[in-house]
């Protein structure tokens, strides 16, 4: 199987976390999510845990919630001891509905509007990443408004330009995000932060894209964020404590994808950081990450119900589920891959190449195209691997499907995380 998660048991079923998929959609029905809650903590544990050991200037790491928001998630992180980092009113409405430490709330975001940023405020989070200069100007008024401070950190764009898809590129100067190095735009940042009475400056931030394997690129992102820092305290001379180094840490969609391990990853990271402080002269920041699709996208599973299979002579074959694109838009988003297997039939081979389709009005409704299934019929029970991130985060009601409910498994016991909706919930909102 893609990883040690996912497993066939006696009856040739798939599992994960020790539960039979098959099981899980007769009882909780389909299209259905499901994600192993062992798996997730022990992914928390090992990017904290790599870093205490190979870090000695202090770490924190943010849980990315934008991968799979809902109250659990929270909780999760929350009794991990990880902090969390939201990037809208919603987020953080959801994070703080837990009772989530409002200290290790990280905010992040291209457009937040006044709203969301006085709500941040009044949660007392403790960090906002300000991304542009109109954000500080707003920010540190509403801050005047309520007899606060804000404590921030800049996002920084370094320059860098790793290998992934260009929708999920952040770090280069075209882009939506931050404030440039190379054109003098985040040094002017620093200057006007460090004017504004009600703004704090911490740090500075930089997320350079998501789902990379390469290393070189978080090693060439610590020494230029930390040259950075040096020229902020050669020129005001103030020291920022805090390098948000951001997530985009890559998992394994398919057996080709070779992922590098997650305490690999931090002890790389914590070396460049030291390296970068040692040629640089500049004393050890505080490391900050934040994983998302890392900590929890291979720990998870979508089930579907096969309904039609439809074979084009000399074309393709189509075989269709009863979700699609409202559960999981990724592919027609940014053809991403993935594994599909036949759940009730997983110890056979996988030899029939298929376009697995969804059920919305759309021809660009697919969840994956030319990809091997086991010979599959009518009613089998289809699980694509790796869904848990950013699909249900970016579920939908397109054609007023109701979004699916969300298992969480632990030691082979299912409990329902997220309830399905039901067409009730779809038009409640409808006058
Ligand atoms: C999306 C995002 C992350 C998480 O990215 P992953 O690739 O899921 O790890 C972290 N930080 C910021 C600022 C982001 O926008």
């Amino acid at each position: 199987m893609l990883t040690e998660s996912y497993s066939v048991n006696e009856r040739g079923h798939l599992t994960l976390g020790g539960a039979d998929t098959v099981e899980l959609a007769e009882r909780f029905g389909t299209p259905l999510y499901v994600f192993d809650e062992n798996d997730i903590r022990a992914n928390c544990r090992e990017f904290k845990d790599a870093l205490e050991k190979y870090y000695s200037g202090g770490s924190l790491v943010y849980y990315a919630s934008k991968a799979f928001s809902c109250k659990e998630m929270y909780r999760l992180a929350k009794s991990e001891g990880l902090g969390v980092d939201v990037v809208s009113g919603g987020e953080l409405y959801t994070a703080m509905s837990v009772g989530f430490p409002a200290d290790k709330i990280c905010f992040h975001g291209n457009n937040k509007t006044a709203d969301e940023l006085s709500f941040a405020l009044d949660s007392k989070v403790g960090r906002i990443v300000v991304d542009n200069i109109y954000e500080l100007e707003t920010l540190n008024s509403l801050a005047e408004d309520k007899g606060v401070k804000a404590d921030i950190l800049l996002r920084i764009k370094p320059g860098i330009d790793c290998h992934t898809h260009d929708y999920i590129k952040t770090g280069q100067i075209d882009c939506k995000f931050g404030f440039a190095l190379e054109n003098g735009e985040a040094a002017e940042a620093v200057r006007l932060a460090l004017g504004y009475d009600r703004i704090n400056l911490v740090g500075i931030h930089c997320h350079i894209g998501s789902q990379i394997f390469e290393t070189q690129p978080f090693i060439d992102a610590a020494d230029i964020m930390v040259g950075f820092a040096k020229e902020v305290l050669n020129s005001t001379g103030i020291t920022l404590t805090e390098i948000n180094f951001g997530g985009g840490y890559g998992i394994k969609y398919t057996a080709e994808d070779k992922p590098v391990s997650k305490s690999e990853s931090m002890r790389i990271l914590a070396q460049s950081v030291e390296a970068a402080c040692e040629k640089h002269g500049f004393p050890l920041p505080k490391i900050l990450i934040e994983p998302g699709r890392s900590i929890l996208g291979a720990s998870s599973l979508t089930l579907y119900k096969i309904g039609v299979i439809k074979e084009i002579k000399g074309v393709r074959t189509y075989v269709s589920v009863d979700g699609g694109m409202s559960d999981n838009p990724r592919y027609a988003l940014y053809q991403a891959e993935y594994e599909a297997v036949v759940a009730n039939k997983a110890d056979k081979p996988r030899d029939f190449e298929v376009t697995i389709a969804g059920k919305c009005c759309e021809s660009g409704d697919l969840i994956q195209e030319n990809t091997k299934i086991q010979s599959a019929e009518v009613g089998d029970t289809l699980a694509v691997l790796a869904t848990g991130a950013y699909n249900y985060s970016m579920a939908s009601n397109y054609n007023r499907s109701p979004r699916p409910a969300a298992v969480m498994v632990k030691d082979g016991e299912a409990r329902v995380i997220i309830e399905r909706e039901t067409y009730e919930d779809i038009i409640k909102k409808d006058i």
